[in-house]
């Protein structure tokens, strides 16, 4: 090996501190979790909730179907007749037992599917744990969402700001069987705390992005989805020439430094003889 190849490999050595030495003054793009955290999506799966109607009433009738369709088995209920002088739910009966086991749900959402009344629903939460598998089983007193109609924050529990807001946002989702007629129309009760909630947005025109909460994922997700918000000068012929221009802008502004670098660079050496 030539002297100066021996050099060279020597001192790239260095190259790595150098990379490391670049990187201290970029902007940082990880986060101090759990002290910071990402926005959640709208339609996140997390900690569920039992629903209460308007009026203070449980929306859970104990039909038990959430339990029949849950994959991992983990939904125990039992329902009971409603006491006539105080019913706890509008119908015939109430889910007198409901549990969760968190050791077993996947948080498919299939339970909040197949409720007919969308008395239960999940929240964003998916920051909590337990030291033993007792905590684990959520009974229908930590379910049900509290006289405002909103979870209640258990103490093992690390909710967020926005965790317990627009829960379920599937649940918003409006497609009657596919009659456009009925696109955006709301076809849910309300509930305690909420009202009745908008539909969640990109299935009409009437949609309201703020109130659902799914600005954010529109965002991203905007350009690949929806083909009508598409600006007309960014789509077809008149899109590929954008795209040709900008590609062509960017280049020249690197062309034009590399050169402005080169002409440092020889004047700098003029300096030095
Ligand atoms: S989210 Fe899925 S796994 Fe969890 S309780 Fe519901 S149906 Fe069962
Ligand atoms: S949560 Fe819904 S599906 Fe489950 S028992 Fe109650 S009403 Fe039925």
């Amino acid at each position: 090996m030539s002297a100066k190849k021996r050099l060279k490999s020597e001192l790239s050595f260095f190259g790595g501190f150098i990379i490391t030495g670049r990187h201290l003054t970029r902007p940082r793009v990880t986060r101090r979790y759990p002290d910071e955290k990402k926005p959640k999506q709208p339609r996140q799966h997390g900690r569920h909730v039992l629903n209460r109607y308007e009026d203070g009433m449980e929306k859970c009738i104990g039909c038990e179907l959430c339990a029949g369709v849950c994959p991992a088995d983990c939904i125990y209920v039992r329902g009971l007749d409603n006491p006539p002088d105080h019913p706890v739910s509008p119908g015939e009966r109430y889910g007198y037992v409901y549990e969760i086991n968190y050791l077993r749900c996947i948080h498919c959402d299939l339970c909040v599917e197949a409720c007919p009344t969308e008395a239960i629903t999940e929240s964003k939460l998916f920051e909590f744990s337990f030291t033993n598998r007792n905590d684990a089983i959520y009974t229908k007193s930590e379910l049900v969402v509290d006289d405002d109609g909103m979870p209640k924050k258990l103490p093992w529990e690390d909710w967020r700001e926005g965790d317990d807001l627009l829960t379920s946002g599937w649940m918003r989702a409006t497609a009657p069987s596919g009659a456009a007629d009925f696109e955006g129309e709301v076809q849910w009760s309300g509930e305690l705390g909420y009202g009745v909630r908008a539909p969640e947005a990109g299935q009409s025109d009437n949609r309201d992005d703020e109130a659902t909460g799914t600005k954010a994922l529109r965002d991203i997700l905007e350009p690949h989805l929806l083909d009508g918000d598409i600006p007309a000068a960014h789509k077809g012929m008149r899109g590929r020439v954008w795209r040709a221009q900008t590609s062509a802008a960017r280049h020249k502004v690197k062309l034009e430094a590399m050169r402005q670098r080169r002409k440092d660079a020889k004047a700098a050496k003029r300096g030095e003889q």
